[in-house]
């Protein structure tokens, strides 16, 4: 059985490697450089099927798990491209799929399978809440067969490339809920009916090209039928999205690292300084084979994770585990490889640059190092709570 996933999952990373090549360095410095986002690399994934391999067959996608989009994203990254434009089409429609209605999966999971649909935007973060979700504020109030929804959220990627997103919101306040992770909701919001209709998207410029975006709701209506699962138990149900997207990020952090390390050691065998290949040197090869030791270290991680995941079993903390442990091996093998390059470390001809920006965000989204180790502290060992 597991030979035969094995085999399987070399024919994908083979069909995603041979895709990718047709998305050399340049397209990316050029989209990095005009802030552009990269329609045809998308585009491509979805002709082929990437992007909806978690979706069902029933539903026109090809049904499998989470350690196939694993091996899809880490190839993607390894090759120097950048799934962070498109990984939530993968995993978002899970809320849909997991615990909407009959009809909402007829009517949403065949088009997101085909990209008819594009699920790219899930909203949850806001301004003052930051990472204290159930502090959120954003509230959508009932009126008759309609969500009023008023508030404003920060960081939501992809919105402008998205035709629907899912929206954390509160439907109860905070201090009236029984517990601060009850009265929030998840509905569907239809961008293409939405934007200028209660909903300005203020795009975000930041260190790397991620299409992320401000939205303020000021009296958005969207149907109740909108609406997934029960009302108040919103909370619940974005949270095994998040750890497929933990998951499915840890294993873009273990493509970023490979990327690194390939590029180092091969300048490391090709450059000559002082007369002998710069990679002779312990001082060089040291830091390339610890970074490399301690990325497939965390890659047992990811896969650990993803087997829980895919076998219907918890795995938040493993999640979370792997999260935090992919981005830190990947950005080692980021420093690293800067200074195994020397000077040309920083010409952006050389992709490394670009990359160093990209993988420093996952330290930070889609959740903190910190909120990781705290997580661990109070869950697993049993700590108190420092907040
Ligand atoms: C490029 C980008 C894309 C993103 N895309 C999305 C998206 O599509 N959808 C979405 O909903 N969100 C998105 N995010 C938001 C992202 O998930 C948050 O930025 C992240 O979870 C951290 O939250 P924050 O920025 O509010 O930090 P804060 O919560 O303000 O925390 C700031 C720092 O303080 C630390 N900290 C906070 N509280 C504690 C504590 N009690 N103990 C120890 N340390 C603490 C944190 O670890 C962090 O380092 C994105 C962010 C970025 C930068």
């Amino acid at each position: 059985m597991q030979q035969e996933v094995d085999e399987s999952l070399n024919d994908i990373r083979a069909a995603v490697r041979r895709l990718c090549s047709d998305f050399p360095g340049e397209y990316w410095r050029k989209r990095d450089r005009e802030r552009g986002y990269p329609t045809e690399f998308v585009q491509a994934l979805t002709r082929e099927g990437f992007l909806s391999v978690l979706i069902p067959e029933e539903y026109g996608g090809s049904g499998l798990g989470l350690y196939a989009a694993t091996a899809i994203l880490e190839e993607i990254h390894r090759a120097g491209c950048n799934g962070g434009a498109c990984h939530a089409q993968m995993y978002t429609m899970g809320a849909v799929l997991k615990h909407g209605t009959a009809a909402q999966k007829a009517e949403y999971l065949p088009k997101i399978a085909t990209g008819e649909l594009r699920l790219q935007a899930f909203a949850v973060t806001e301004p003052t809440a930051g990472t204290d979700t159930t502090r959120i504020s954003t509230f959508a109030r009932r009126d008759g067969d309609h969500y009023i929804v008023s508030g404003q959220k920060i960081w939501i990627s992809r919105a402008e490339h998205s035709d629907l997103m899912i929206l954390l919101c509160r439907t109860t306040p905070r201090e009236q809920s029984p517990r601060p992770i009850d009265g929030m909701s998840v509905l569907i919001v239809d961008m293409r009916n939405a934007i200028g209709h209660g909903l300005t998207v203020r795009p975000i410029r930041t260190m790397i090209n991620h299409a992320t975006t401000e939205l303020f709701f000021d009296n958005l209506a969207v149907p109740i039928a909108n609406l997934i699962g029960q009302e108040g138990n919103g909370f619940r149900y974005v949270v095994d999205g998040m750890n497929a997207e933990r998951i499915l990020i840890a294993a873009e952090c273990i493509g970023d690292g490979h990327f690194f390390i390939d590029r180092a050691s091969a300048y490391a065998r090709d450059r000559a300084v002082f007369g002998r290949p710069i990679g002779q040197n312990q001082g060089v090869q040291f830091p390339i084979a610890r970074a490399y030791t301690q990325l497939e270290a965390a890659n047992l991680m990811v896969q650990k994770a993803t087997q829980l995941f895919d076998s219907g079993r918890p795995c938040g903390t493993e999640a979370n585990m792997a999260k935090m442990l992919a981005s830190e091996a990947s950005w080692l093998a980021a420093d690293v490889c800067v200074q195994t390059h020397g000077g040309f470390g920083f010409a952006e001809e050389y992709d490394i640059e670009r990359k160093f920006r990209e993988t420093r965000l996952y330290q930070i989204a889609p959740i903190s190092t910190n909120l990781i180790l705290s997580h661990v502290a109070t869950h697993v060992l049993g700590l108190p709570k420092s907040f």
